[in-house]
This record gives C-alpha cells, sequence and structure tokens, in this order.
C-alpha cells in the first residue's frame, strides 16, 4: 500500500500560504509559488508565495510604520503581558490541529508531540516566560563620578525591527525563541519561515492576530532564501536578524549585516558530543538517550543531538550493544500513526548529503554497525535513511566533525578523562554536550572544561527560561532567559544636571 497524507491535508484545510504584510493576507505576494512537498510521500501539500524583494520592502516598511506609530512598540507594559499570556493560552488551545499541521509540512511524527523541546506547549511556555519580563527589566540610576550632582540614568528600548529568519526542523519552539522576546521588549518583526515548514508558522500568526497583536507589528514573508532571506538580510531598514540555521548561511548573515552594522544574533548547527564514562549510573541507558536523539522524532535533524559518542573503553562494547538494540526499535512510515517514531529527511537534497556523508564514513574506514540505508518498499518515495551507526571512529574523521543532519551516529573511544575532554573539545562547533557519570565531581568538572552553550548531566532538556546558544561556530548570543529578552533592547543613557552649575 503507498502512503499519502492528503486525506489529513484536506481535513487541515491547508493549500494556499499566504504573506502577511500589515495586518492583511495576499495569497499573490509579487512572485512566483513554492509547492511544497511531502518529506514522506512526495505529494505537494500545497503552495505559497515566494516573496519577492518588493514584498520584502513592504513588509519592513511595514513593520517601521508600526515601530514609529508607537502601537505596540510604546504600548503600556500590562497590555504587552496580557496580549502575550492569551497568546501563549491560545497556542495551548490550538496544540493538537498546529501538531497535525507540522506533520503535514516536516513529517515529524505525531507520536514526537509528547517530547516537550519541540511541541507547542513548549512554544507557549517560551511566551509566558516573556510576558514576565516585560515589567522586569529597566534601567539603572547611576552615582556621578564628576562635576556638581547631576542624574546618570539607563533605559532599555525597544530595538526596533527584527527580521527573525527560521529553519524548518523545530517550528514552534524556534518561532517562539524569537518572536516572544521581540514582541516582549516592543519590537516589530518581519518573520521568514523556512521554505519546508511555513504552514505551521502561518497558523501560528494567524493565532496571534486573533490575540489581538496591532497590524503591523508582526508581518511574514514566505518564500526561499536566496530570493526573500537575502532580501531580508541585505535590507537598509532591518535594525537586527536573528536567525536559527546552518553555519554557512549564519556567516552569509554577518558578512551582509556589515553594511548597515545590524545587530545579528545567530543559533547554528552543532556537532555535539556525549561523553560515557565507565561510572555512568546505566550505560544502556545512556545509550538508548544518545541513539534516541540522533534517530527519534526528526532523525537526527535536530542541532544540539549528541552525534558522536565518546564512549570508554571499559563500557564500549556495551554501550555498542545496547545503541544497536534502540537503533532496531525505531519505526517509520505516516506520521499520523501513533505507532511511528521518526521522520524522514526534510528533501532530497537532504537525502543526498546524508547517503554521501555515509559512504564517507565507510571510505574513511569507520566500522559500520547498523543502518546506513536508504528505506524503500512501500517508503520508496520518502526520504528515509535508516539509523545509522559508525564505531570505531578516529575524531578527525569527516563523520566525527561536520555536522551530518540526519540519523547517524560516530561512536568514538576514550581511555581516560582528559583524552575525552580534549576529543569533545576538538570541533568548531560547541553548542551542547552530554555527560553520562554517576560522579557528581566528575560531572561538574567535565562539564565546566567543556567549550559548549548547554551540558546536560545523564540527560538533557531544553527549557524556557535556561539561556539557549552556542560558543565557538555554533552561534552568536543565546535565546531563553533574561539576556535573551535583553538582545531585543538598546540601552540609553540619559544624563541631567540637578542644578545649573556645569558638569
Ligand atoms: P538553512 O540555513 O538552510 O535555512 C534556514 C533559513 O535560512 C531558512 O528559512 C532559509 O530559507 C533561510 N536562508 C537560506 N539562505 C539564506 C540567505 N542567503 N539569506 C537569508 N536567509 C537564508 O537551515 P535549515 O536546513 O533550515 O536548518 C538546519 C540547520 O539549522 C542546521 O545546521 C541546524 O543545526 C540549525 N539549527 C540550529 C538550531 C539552534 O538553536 N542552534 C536549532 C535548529 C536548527
Amino acid at each position: 500500500m503507498t502512503l499519502s497524507v492528503l486525506a489529513h491535508r484536506d481535513e487541515l484545510g491547508l493549500r494556499t500560504g499566504r504573506l502577511y504584510i500589515d495586518g492583511q493576507w495576499d495569497a499573490a505576494g509579487g512572485g512566483a509559488t513554492w509547492e511544497h512537498r511531502h518529506p514522506a510521500t512526495a505529494e505537494v501539500i500545497g503552495e505559497f508565495p515566494r516573496a519577492t524583494a518588493a514584498d520584502v520592502d513592504a513588509a519592513v516598511a511595514a513593520a517601521r510604520r508600526a515601530f514609529e506609530a508607537g502601537t505596540w512598540s510604546r504600548a503600556r507594559a500590562g497590555e504587552r503581558i496580557r496580549l502575550l499570556h492569551r497568546y501563549a493560552q491560545l497556542l495551548r488551545d490550538h496544540a493538537e490541529e498546529l501538531h497535525r499541521i507540522q506533520a503535514l509540512d516536516n513529517s515529524v511524527p505525531l507520536s514526537f508531540g509528547g517530547i516537550y523541546a519541540t511541541s507547542v506547549g513548549a512554544a507557549a511556555d517560551v511566551f509566558d516566560h516573556h510576558a514576565g519580563w516585560v515589567d522586569k527589566v529597566g534601567g539603572q540610576t547611576l552615582p556621578p563620578y564628576q562635576g556638581g550632582d547631576h542624574l546618570a540614568m539607563t533605559f532599555r528600548e525597544p530595538l526596533g525591527v527584527v527580521a527573525a529568519i527560521l529553519p524548518w526542523n523545530a517550528p514552534f519552539l524556534l518561532y517562539a525563541q524569537k518572536v516572544a522576546p521581540a514582541l516582549a521588549a516592543g519590537c516589530s518583526v518581519v518573520l521568514k519561515p523556512s521554505e519546508f515548514a511555513t504552514f505551521s508558522v502561518l497558523r501560528m500568526v494567524e493565532l496571534l492576530e486573533e490575540a489581538g497583536l496591532p497590524p503591523g507589528v508582526l508581518n511574514v514573508v514566505t518564500g526561499t532564501g536566496e530570493e526573500c532571506g537575502e532580501a531580508l538580510i541585505t535590507h537598509g531598514d532591518v535594525d537586527k536578524v536573528s536567525f536559527t540555521g546552518s553555519r554557512g548561511v549564519g556567516r552569509r548573515i554577518v558578512e551582509a549585516s556589515a553594511g548597515t552594522l545590524k545587530r545579528v544574533s545567530l543559533e547554528l548547527g552543532g556537532k555535539s558530543p556525549a561523553l560515557v564514562f565507565p561510572d555512568a549510573p546505566d550505560v544502556t541507558l545512556a545509550a538508548s538517550t544518545v541513539v534516541g536523539a540522533v534517530t527519534m522524532g526528526l532523525s537526527g535533524q535536530a542541532c544540539v543531538a549528541n552525534t558522536r559518542a565518546l564512549v570508554h573503553r571499559d563500557v564500549y562494547d556495551e554501550f555498542l550493544t545496547a545503541a544497536e538494540a534502540m537503533a532496531s526499535a525505531i519505526t517509520f512510515g505516516d506520521p499520523f500513526d501513533p505507532g511511528v517514531l521518526a521522520s524522514p529527511l526534510i528533501n532530497e537534497r537532504q537525502l543526498e548529503r546524508v547517503l554521501g556523508y555515509i559512504d564517507k564514513g565507510k571510505s574513511e574506514g569507520a566500522r559500520l554497525v547498523t543502518g546506513g540505508e536508504r528505506l524503500d518498499g512501500e517508503l520508496a518515495a520518502g526520504n528515509f535513511v535508516s539509523p545509522t551507526i559508525f564505531a570505531d571512529v578516529d575524531n578527525s574523521a569527516t563523520i566525527a566533525q561536520e555536522e551530518i543532519f540526519g540519523p547517524v551516529l560516530a561512536v568514538v573511544p576514550f581511555d581516560d578523562e582528559d583524552e575525552a575532554v580534549r576529543l569533545a573539545n576538538d570541533t568548531e562547533y560547541g553548542l551542547g554536550a552530554g555527560v553520562f557519570s554517576a560522579d557528581a565531581q566528575r560531572a561538574f568538572r567535565v562539564s565546566r572544561a567543556l567549550r559548549v552553550g548547554t551540558v546536560g548531566i545523564n540527560g538533557f532538556q531544553i527549557e524556557p527560561h535556561a539561556p539557549f546558544g552556542g560558543f565557538k561556530q555554533s552561534g552568536l548570543g543565546r535565546e531563553g532567559g533574561q539576556s535573551a529578552f535583553e538582545a531585543y533592547t538598546e540601552l540609553k543613557t540619559v544624563m541631567m544636571p540637578l542644578s545649573d552649575e556645569m558638569m
């Protein structure tokens, strides 16, 4: 039987995506359209406008007008707080519908909806969290250094017009991590979803309109990176680019920001290690956790997945046996089937890329323990790759150094703690790491020695209030928490003498 998701598309009423500019929905835009094909079936789910530079101009102008008008940027704290909480609740009320739309966008299975970090529930919590900063982050009054008595005060002001550019893999959380702090701070936003997960974002924006956000404060341009993404990052009237995606595009954004010295925040890729010590509380559980993160749900298309397992030789065989067992338990197919655990790769380009890395792993001498194949039969039309584990990988090998963004785990043996830390840090990336040890002193010692943004000790969770981001080439800045809110503000200093004496 051939797999089809068209009945779900019709039930959800998807077909045509629209631009959202100045409070108006427009299915035409100025240019061509993008046809979205489902990654599991290659069926056409719908189409949406490929925004042109003129569409981007209109969206940025609307955002600027709204910002200058002050309907949101100067709105009272209580008004912003109430709207953001109202919106968080609307997201929760529509969680099931949104998870279904996501399954049509990127084929993340409904069974994955219960995983907190990528769920609508987490996105709603991010809006609640940032609503909390609106009336809590202020300025300071500083004691004078010189002259007569005077006030030196600081104010946090909204940064202006923000271009928020999203990847396709976790549209709920990543949308929230940008839009929530930007709106909480009083900015206007022009949002560009990924062309591979547009419908989920459009539905979330409809709900934002329903929550009562004034027109022009948030605008959406749909389409490709080359066309509408480039027009956004090179636009002279954008104050900040907030980007989540690949390192290559991150570099391009830094280059393009130079012209007008835009503020830039970047959440990029990773090659995050899991360090499994002989005193891990449960080696089987550690192996299942690591392999689960690299195969379940997003099939390894997750920035922070531990795609390098550094395993002590004393527990190496035990780890590999458990890892292989976990890989064999992963199921594929219709994302609407509750028994399906993992997605296909997002598109054919990514499929070819991942298969290329698997070939590279083999040719560079790593031992293929399991997987390494494209799935066929009923799944032949989709971009499915079996969970793949390579053992005895040299840490300098391509598959241990480059972000593959697929269900491929590289297992590297080590002999002692110093070697484990050295191997873990021997990468250009620095997004996350996992440390598996029952020795609390070792776990903290190693966590402090790792050059990464987030460490999970015997487990990992993304939380709305905990800063998340990368060291080294994994990014610039943090999302989540107070510093994320502040990154959407400018700091202004105002001086005032308290007498006519010269300062
Ligand atoms: P991508 O870089 O290909 O695309 C991301 C977005 O950038 C898309 O909206 C795309 O249309 C747009 N884009 C592409 N070229 C552009 C250009 N020249 N100018 C402006 N915009 C452009 O990434 P992807 O395939 O969507 O996502 C996968 C990548 O995202 C991986 O590297 C992954 O590690 C990273 N990621 C990072 C995090 C994090 O929080 N650090 C989270 C999720 C994904």
